[in-house]
């Protein structure tokens, strides 16, 4: 036995007692920002690339370095060179504040490292993925026999899932022959305001963009779903164009519309199209008073939900659901020698013929630890308060002299004022200084060719308070602009 090669591994190890020490350090750090008072930690700051290089490279790999130290300056590094989006007055892009009990899964997951490409690998693991996946699609009216899905890393890996099984499904040589071989351009519909991953989706299966056809939205920023109609049956007769899919957005990324789901079911079952809800984001009000907003989602043939976004875990966690059984094992049936066989598929899942991704993270734990621990319930309620923040936002927003400028029941707001609608580019400047000054963070978005200031709520901790000092800020920071305005 060679001496040095044992004493190498111990060091990679640390021994438990010096674990002990750094996991405490660590926690309780983390815990320090995690539970800091409001008025404690700044939201955002003017950042400086320079400063964040050097706390990059605080750090040679030439050397060994104390790992107490590396870790708390990453920790710092994190904190100081950043946005906060953890924090109660960030109102920015739907990213959510942890629930404490998916940090844990995320820490349980690291340390045990558990390998979900076979069933037989962690067959506990998987089953508890299918059983959420399950309990999703139940929510969602999709009935039994008719309920599949898979984990994703996040509603981009989601939405091209759903665009690989509207092309496995419509074209079922796809797998062997691949998309080269067609005459006429196979074509996806969406609105104006769904969000890019589709087009990036077509980009990656070989489609490009030009397949993607983006159909006009009505006043309330919904798809006009007679122009989709109009537009499926212009293509059909058109000798460049094959339709087969449409794609509804449940809660668009800009402004929170909800796309006409039953409409939208019609007109794909009509014409004979894989119908997919990318509901990202919007999907949590499954879980809420207001799921009726999501009516014809049951008759969808697949479905993106988010759970990083309104389901307030961490990143890379999302669903791709499907009530066709079959498809997934079609579009992604890739069996190797070298990979355990799990024998009869009609019992047993692996997870790797089954999706996009090959070796995979237990993404499923961090929902079922919430879910296990919290309940739908829990779920319900944390979300219906996050609506209705958003109600009392946009209140707030009218009684202070903002004008609303979406329909939303989503805590999406887009707003202005009219001291603004005479000068536009007044809109970025604010929304830039609010940013510079760590209140908050928020962001822009356009509205019929105009500029609105745009806040999001995405945190279970945002309360009144929060909104009432935001408002008091947005207003002094309105007028400090108007007077140094030559009008
Ligand atoms: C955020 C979002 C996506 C992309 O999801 P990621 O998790 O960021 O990959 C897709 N569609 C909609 C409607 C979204 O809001």
């Amino acid at each position: 036995m060679e001496q040095f090669e044992k004493k190498a591994v111990l060091n990679f190890n640390f021994s438990e007692s010096e674990r002990n020490t750094i996991v405490q350090s660590v926690i309780s750090d983390l815990e320090t920002i995690y539970s800091a008072p409001r008025e404690e930690l700044k939201v955002s700051k003017v950042f400086s690339k320079e400063k964040a290089k050097d706390a990059a490279n605080a750090f040679s790999f030439n050397q060994t370095n104390d790992a107490k130290k590396v870790l708390l300056h990453t920790i710092n590094g994190i904190k100081g060179h950043g946005v906060q989006v953890t924090h109660p007055s960030y109102l920015g892009l739907f990213n959510p504040r942890p629930n404490f009990p998916s940090i844990m899964a995320d820490i349980i997951n690291s340390y045990l490292n558990p390998q979900l490409a076979a069933w037989s690998h962690a067959p506990y693991a998987s089953e508890i993925e299918r059983l959420v996946i399950s309990e999703f699609c139940k929510k969602f009216g999709y009935t039994e026999g008719n309920q599949d899905g898979t984990f994703c890393t996040g509603g981009a890996e989601s939405n091209l899932t759903a665009v690989l099984c509207a092309l496995q499904h419509r074209f079922p040589n796809i797998s062997e022959y691949g998309i080269t071989n067609y005459d006429k351009l196979p074509t996806i519909y969406c609105s104006l305001e769904s969000h890019h991953s589709i087009e990036k989706a077509a980009r990656i299966v070989g489609l490009g963009k030009r397949s993607v056809v983006k159909i006009p939205v009505n006043e309330d920023l919904t798809m006009d779903t007679e122009a989709l109609h109009d537009q499926i049956k212009i293509d059909k007769n058109n000798n460049n164009y094959q339709p087969f899919m449409i794609v509804g957005t449940a809660g668009t990324t800009g402004a929170g519309a909800m796309d006409n789901l039953e409409e939208i079911s019609k007109i794909s079952k009509e014409e004979g199209l894989w119908f997919h809800v990318d509901a990202a984001y919007g999907g949590g009000i499954i879980v809420t008073g207001i799921k009726d907003l999501m009516k014809g989602v049951e008759s969808s043939n697949s479905l993106t939900l988010d759970l990083h976004k309104f389901f307030s875990v961490p990143m890379a966690t999302s669903l791709f659901l499907t009530s066709n059984t079959n498809v997934l094992h079609q579009t992604f049936g890739v069996r190797t020698a070298y990979m355990p066989e799990d024998g009869d598929p009609n019992t047993v899942i692996d997870p790797y013929v089954h999706s996009i991704q090959w070796s995979r993270r237990f993404i499923g734990l961090k929902i079922y630890l919430p879910l296990a621990i919290f309940g739908w319930e829990g779920y319900s309620k944390m979300l219906s308060h996050q609506i209705e923040m958003g109600r009392v936002m946009r209140k707030f927003l009218k009684e202070n002299g903002w004008t609303i400028k979406n329909q939303s029941e989503l805590p999406i707001i887009c707003f202005t004022h009219p001291d603004l609608e005479k000068d536009y580019s007044l809109v970025q400047s604010i929304v830039d200084q609010i940013n510079d000054s760590g209140e908050t963070w928020m962001s822009t978005y356009p509205i019929k060719g105009e500029l609105t200031l745009r806040v999001q709520i995405a945190n279970y901790e945002t309360q009144v308070e929060d909104l009432e000092k935001f408002i008091s800020f947005l207003s002094k920071t309105l007028k400090k602009n108007l007077l140094t305005n030559t009008y």
